[in-house]
């Protein structure tokens, strides 16, 4: 990539308004590469850029990709209803430059989610054509059984679409805990399947999206950037 001046590339990264961006510099509070800039009209290499704004710091990434961990009672929504906003957990600049849920999960799901500001990586990743399986964990009031795995794995038929849907895997983990897969992601998928299937869910969590599975490590409400390997896990 073209280097780019110091002020568009803070801007393009969300730190606000291209005048902002230069008072930031003009303030002392960007470093690049751990060097205090003084300059906002210095023109700089976007590639394995790390920069430092207010003492934090900021890899450089012309799109972002990043993974979080949902804690309960948040709405993936920017304007929410009853419940804080999954935005209010990350850095502002990404708020800033739009990042949106890749997929939502309700209020009361945890797990994991994707964010980006790409937009064909967006639609790429919640077009129903894609069959990119999600896994979610699921916990039941009642104990889950045969039966009822047999009819998640058959065919399911949700009150408001004569469209079947399926679980293309189940993975009993505790007698009242199921790991299934779907691909698909209509309104309340999962817990409109277990009812229709006779059961309940008590919790969900999301563990897995492709290939890519939560890191044991992001701790709730915690993110990470997306790089091209863990992408690469996603199509
Ligand atoms: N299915 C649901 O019912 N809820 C979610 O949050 C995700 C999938």
């Amino acid at each position: 990539a073209k280097p780019l001046s110091l002020e568009k590339i803070l801007f393009s990264q969300g730190f606000g308004t291209r005048r902002y961006c230069s008072d930031l510099v003009y303030a002392d509070l960007v470093k690049v590469n751990g060097v205090l800039a003084e300059d906002p009209e210095e023109r700089i290499a976007p590639e394995n850029l790390l920069l430092n704004v207010e003492g934090k710091d900021w890899e450089f990434h012309e799109k972002a990709y990043i993974a979080f961990n949902k804690p309960l009672n948040y709405e993936c929504s920017h304007k929410t209803t009853h419940h804080p906003s999954v935005y209010s957990l990350l850095p502002k600049p990404f708020v800033e430059r739009g990042l949106q849920c890749v997929g939502r999960l309700d209020y009361d799901t945890t797990g994991l989610i994707l964010l980006s500001d790409d937009g064909q990586f967006i639609h790429k990743m919640t077009t129903p054509k894609k069959n990119i399986g999600k896994v979610y964990q699921i916990t039941t009031p009642d104990p889950i059984t045969p039966k009822q795995i047999d009819h998640l794995l058959t065919s399911v038929t949700l009150d408001d679409d004569p469209k079947p849907c399926v679980a293309t895997a189940c993975q009993l983990l505790d007698e009242k805990l199921l790991a299934m897969t779907i691909v698909e992601g209509r309104y309340h998928q999962v817990k409109r399947m277990m009812a229709a299937v006779g059961n309940h869910v008590a919790g969900l969590h999301r563990t897995q999206i492709g290939q890519y599975v939560m890191p044991s490590d992001l701790a709730e409400g915690e993110w990470r950037w997306l790089y091209p390997a863990d992408l690469s896990l996603l199509s």
